[in-house]
Protein backbone atom coordinates (compact mmCIF):
# COMPACT_ATOMS: atom_id res chain seq x y z
CA UNK A 1 0.00 0.00 0.00
CA UNK A 2 0.76 3.70 -1.03
CA UNK A 3 2.33 5.96 1.79
CA UNK A 4 -0.64 8.38 2.68
CA UNK A 5 0.13 12.57 1.46
CA UNK A 6 0.15 14.39 4.51
CA UNK A 7 -0.71 18.47 3.97
CA UNK A 8 -0.68 20.73 7.02
CA UNK A 9 -2.88 22.89 7.52
CA UNK A 10 -2.50 25.59 10.13
CA UNK A 11 -5.48 27.44 12.00
CA UNK A 12 -6.04 29.68 14.40
CA UNK A 13 -2.81 31.03 16.61
CA UNK A 14 -1.28 27.84 16.98
CA UNK A 15 -3.27 24.87 15.63
CA UNK A 16 -2.63 21.95 13.17
CA UNK A 17 -5.45 20.33 11.23
CA UNK A 18 -4.37 17.57 8.85
CA UNK A 19 -5.05 16.49 5.72
CA UNK A 20 -4.20 13.06 4.94
CA UNK A 21 -5.11 11.04 1.51
CA UNK A 22 -4.75 7.46 0.89
CA UNK A 23 -3.51 7.87 -2.94
CA UNK A 24 -4.29 4.37 -3.88
CA UNK A 25 -8.63 4.74 -3.25
CA UNK A 26 -8.68 8.65 -2.90
CA UNK A 27 -9.90 8.34 0.74
CA UNK A 28 -9.05 11.36 2.42
CA UNK A 29 -8.91 12.04 5.76
CA UNK A 30 -9.14 15.30 8.24
CA UNK A 31 -7.03 14.83 11.63
CA UNK A 32 -8.83 17.12 14.54
CA UNK A 33 -10.78 19.57 12.80
CA UNK A 34 -10.56 22.74 15.00
CA UNK A 35 -12.72 24.38 12.32
CA UNK A 36 -14.69 23.65 8.99
CA UNK A 37 -13.96 26.72 6.35
CA UNK A 38 -10.02 26.63 6.42
CA UNK A 39 -9.89 22.92 6.34
CA UNK A 40 -12.85 22.55 3.57
CA UNK A 41 -10.55 25.60 1.51
CA UNK A 42 -7.45 23.67 1.94
CA UNK A 43 -8.98 20.49 0.37
CA UNK A 44 -10.85 22.13 -2.36
CA UNK A 45 -7.38 23.35 -3.49
CA UNK A 46 -5.92 20.28 -3.15
CA UNK A 47 -8.74 18.66 -5.18
CA UNK A 48 -9.01 16.16 -2.07
CA UNK A 49 -12.53 14.80 -0.92
CA UNK A 50 -12.70 14.67 2.68
CA UNK A 51 -14.37 11.01 3.63
CA UNK A 52 -12.98 10.83 7.36
CA UNK A 53 -12.55 13.07 10.41
CA UNK A 54 -10.07 11.32 12.88
CA UNK A 55 -10.68 13.04 16.24
CA UNK A 56 -8.21 12.09 18.84
CA UNK A 57 -9.99 14.24 21.47
CA UNK A 58 -12.86 16.28 22.30
CA UNK A 59 -11.55 19.63 23.37
CA UNK A 60 -13.01 22.47 21.16
CA UNK A 61 -9.82 23.11 19.01
CA UNK A 62 -9.64 19.65 17.94
CA UNK A 63 -13.61 19.00 17.18
CA UNK A 64 -15.21 22.21 16.17
CA UNK A 65 -15.03 21.55 12.56
CA UNK A 66 -16.90 18.39 13.16
CA UNK A 67 -20.34 19.20 12.69
CA UNK A 68 -19.89 21.43 9.25
CA UNK A 69 -17.43 19.16 7.53
CA UNK A 70 -19.60 15.96 7.82
CA UNK A 71 -22.67 18.11 6.55
CA UNK A 72 -20.36 19.33 3.35
CA UNK A 73 -18.54 16.26 2.51
CA UNK A 74 -20.95 13.45 4.30
CA UNK A 75 -17.81 12.10 6.15
CA UNK A 76 -17.58 9.78 8.69
CA UNK A 77 -16.18 10.52 11.75
CA UNK A 78 -13.93 8.12 14.10
CA UNK A 79 -13.46 9.40 17.58
CA UNK A 80 -12.54 8.24 20.93
CA UNK A 81 -14.93 5.41 22.36
CA UNK A 82 -13.71 5.89 25.97
CA UNK A 83 -15.30 9.67 24.99
CA UNK A 84 -17.98 9.03 22.44
CA UNK A 85 -20.10 11.57 24.18
CA UNK A 86 -18.21 14.11 23.82
CA UNK A 87 -17.56 14.10 19.92
CA UNK A 88 -19.80 15.88 18.01
CA UNK A 89 -21.26 14.05 15.18
CA UNK A 90 -19.01 10.64 16.02
CA UNK A 91 -20.29 7.55 13.69
CA UNK A 92 -17.76 4.82 14.71
CA UNK A 93 -15.62 4.46 17.98
CA UNK A 94 -12.56 3.35 18.30
CA UNK A 95 -9.99 1.65 21.10
CA UNK A 96 -6.91 1.16 21.66
CA UNK A 97 -5.25 -1.54 19.96
CA UNK A 98 -8.14 -1.16 17.54
CA UNK A 99 -7.04 -1.56 13.67
CA UNK A 100 -8.88 1.73 11.56
CA UNK A 101 -9.01 0.49 8.17
CA UNK A 102 -8.93 4.40 5.71
CA UNK A 103 -9.20 3.28 2.46
CA UNK A 104 -6.24 1.12 1.80
CA UNK A 105 -4.36 2.86 5.04
CA UNK A 106 -4.04 1.07 8.47
CA UNK A 107 -4.00 2.82 11.57
CA UNK A 108 -3.50 1.15 14.65
CA UNK A 109 -5.18 3.02 17.67
CA UNK A 110 -3.39 3.65 21.09
CA UNK A 111 -5.81 5.09 24.15
CA UNK A 112 -3.56 7.17 25.76
CA UNK A 113 -5.19 9.24 28.70
CA UNK A 114 -3.75 11.97 30.75
CA UNK A 115 -4.43 14.88 28.90
CA UNK A 116 -7.55 13.85 28.85
CA UNK A 117 -9.27 10.84 29.89
CA UNK A 118 -10.64 9.74 26.33
CA UNK A 119 -7.58 10.96 24.54
CA UNK A 120 -6.60 8.72 21.76
CA UNK A 121 -3.96 8.61 19.03
CA UNK A 122 -3.74 7.42 15.53
CA UNK A 123 -0.38 5.56 14.08
CA UNK A 124 -0.17 5.14 10.15
CA UNK A 125 2.84 2.36 10.36
CA UNK A 126 2.99 1.99 6.96
CA UNK A 127 3.58 5.89 6.06
CA UNK A 128 5.24 6.29 9.56
CA UNK A 129 3.34 8.52 10.54
CA UNK A 130 1.80 9.24 14.15
CA UNK A 131 -1.53 11.64 14.82
CA UNK A 132 -0.87 12.23 18.79
CA UNK A 133 -3.38 15.32 18.67
CA UNK A 134 -2.26 17.01 22.67
CA UNK A 135 -0.39 14.32 24.03
CA UNK A 136 2.91 14.65 22.50
CA UNK A 137 4.31 18.00 21.07
CA UNK A 138 7.78 18.61 19.89
CA UNK A 139 9.68 18.97 23.16
CA UNK A 140 6.74 18.63 25.01
CA UNK A 141 3.37 16.99 26.15
CA UNK A 142 0.05 17.86 26.68
CA UNK A 143 -1.06 19.19 29.97
CA UNK A 144 -3.17 16.84 32.52
CA UNK A 145 -6.27 18.52 32.91
CA UNK A 146 -8.30 15.02 33.29
CA UNK A 147 -5.26 12.24 34.40
CA UNK A 148 -2.47 11.77 36.76
CA UNK A 149 1.18 11.82 35.77
CA UNK A 150 1.75 8.26 36.07
CA UNK A 151 -1.03 7.67 33.30
CA UNK A 152 0.64 10.04 31.11
CA UNK A 153 3.65 8.30 31.50
CA UNK A 154 2.31 5.40 30.50
CA UNK A 155 0.51 7.02 27.72
CA UNK A 156 4.30 8.53 26.24
CA UNK A 157 5.43 4.79 26.81
CA UNK A 158 3.48 3.88 23.84
CA UNK A 159 4.89 6.27 21.44
CA UNK A 160 8.65 5.89 22.97
CA UNK A 161 8.16 2.23 21.28
CA UNK A 162 7.50 3.53 17.99
CA UNK A 163 10.18 3.29 15.31
CA UNK A 164 12.37 6.09 15.38
CA UNK A 165 11.80 7.03 11.93
CA UNK A 166 7.82 7.71 12.97
CA UNK A 167 6.58 11.17 12.24
CA UNK A 168 5.22 13.14 14.63
CA UNK A 169 2.13 15.05 13.41
CA UNK A 170 1.25 16.60 17.00
CA UNK A 171 -1.88 19.38 16.93
CA UNK A 172 -0.02 22.45 17.94
CA UNK A 173 3.07 24.82 17.24
CA UNK A 174 4.42 25.17 20.82
CA UNK A 175 7.87 24.17 20.19
CA UNK A 176 9.87 27.11 20.66
CA UNK A 177 8.33 28.18 24.03
CA UNK A 178 8.55 23.89 24.50
CA UNK A 179 12.44 24.49 23.88
CA UNK A 180 12.69 27.58 26.00
CA UNK A 181 11.76 24.80 28.93
CA UNK A 182 13.19 22.08 28.08
CA UNK A 183 16.37 23.88 28.26
CA UNK A 184 16.36 24.24 32.46
CA UNK A 185 15.34 20.86 32.83
CA UNK A 186 17.64 18.72 30.55
CA UNK A 187 20.71 21.47 30.42
CA UNK A 188 23.57 19.26 29.68
CA UNK A 189 22.20 17.86 26.12
CA UNK A 190 23.97 19.40 23.56
CA UNK A 191 21.65 17.56 21.03
CA UNK A 192 19.03 19.40 22.65
CA UNK A 193 20.26 22.80 22.16
CA UNK A 194 21.45 22.07 18.57
CA UNK A 195 17.76 21.56 18.36
CA UNK A 196 16.45 24.40 19.91
CA UNK A 197 18.91 26.59 18.28
CA UNK A 198 17.24 25.25 14.62
CA UNK A 199 13.92 25.98 16.02
CA UNK A 200 14.46 29.47 16.48
CA UNK A 201 15.67 29.60 13.14
CA UNK A 202 12.81 27.57 11.72
CA UNK A 203 10.12 30.18 13.50
CA UNK A 204 12.21 33.31 12.42
CA UNK A 205 11.53 32.20 8.74
CA UNK A 206 8.05 31.74 9.89
CA UNK A 207 8.35 28.09 9.34
CA UNK A 208 6.37 25.03 11.18
CA UNK A 209 8.60 23.08 13.45
CA UNK A 210 5.74 20.36 13.03
CA UNK A 211 6.90 17.46 12.17
CA UNK A 212 9.28 16.18 14.38
CA UNK A 213 10.43 12.20 14.45
CA UNK A 214 9.94 9.89 17.76
CA UNK A 215 14.07 9.58 17.34
CA UNK A 216 14.42 13.62 17.77
CA UNK A 217 11.39 13.36 20.69
CA UNK A 218 13.44 10.46 22.41
CA UNK A 219 16.73 12.49 22.35
CA UNK A 220 15.52 15.78 23.19
CA UNK A 221 12.03 16.08 24.48
CA UNK A 222 12.27 16.32 28.78
CA UNK A 223 8.42 14.30 28.69
CA UNK A 224 10.09 11.30 27.04
CA UNK A 225 13.31 11.74 29.28
CA UNK A 226 12.15 11.15 32.97
CA UNK A 227 14.05 8.04 32.77
CA UNK A 228 17.24 9.55 32.17
CA UNK A 229 19.83 10.10 34.47
CA UNK A 230 20.64 13.80 33.56
CA UNK A 231 17.04 14.93 33.34
CA UNK A 232 16.41 13.14 37.24
CA UNK A 233 19.73 15.01 38.18
CA UNK A 234 18.58 18.49 36.81
CA UNK A 235 15.66 18.57 38.51
CA UNK A 236 17.28 17.39 41.78
CA UNK A 237 15.74 13.67 41.74
CA UNK A 238 18.31 11.54 41.32
CA UNK A 239 17.36 8.02 41.70
CA UNK A 240 13.68 8.60 41.87
CA UNK A 241 10.84 6.88 40.28
CA UNK A 242 10.61 7.91 36.41
CA UNK A 243 7.09 8.48 37.21
CA UNK A 244 7.89 11.08 39.72
CA UNK A 245 10.45 12.69 37.84
CA UNK A 246 7.77 13.17 35.17
CA UNK A 247 4.99 14.79 37.43
CA UNK A 248 8.32 17.20 38.52
CA UNK A 249 9.03 18.38 34.83
CA UNK A 250 5.07 18.34 34.58
CA UNK A 251 4.70 20.51 37.39
CA UNK A 252 7.44 22.78 36.48
CA UNK A 253 6.56 23.42 32.61
CA UNK A 254 2.64 24.52 34.30
CA UNK A 255 4.62 27.10 36.35
CA UNK A 256 7.01 28.08 34.06
ZN1 LIG B 1 -6.49 19.50 23.92
FE1 LIG C 1 -5.44 21.40 21.49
Amino acid sequence: MAALEIHQIPVWDDNYVYLARDPETGSTAVVDPADAEPVLAAARAKGWSITHILNTHHHPDHVGGNLEIKQATGCTIVGPRADAARIPGIDLQVGDGDTYKMGSAEAKVFDVPGHTRGHIAYWFADSDALFCGDTLFALGCGRLFEGTPAQMWTSLGKFRALPASTRVYCAHEYTQANARFAVTVDPENATLAARSAKIDRLRAEGRPTVPSTIAEELATNPFLRADDAGVAAAVGMSGADPVAVFAEVRGRKDRF
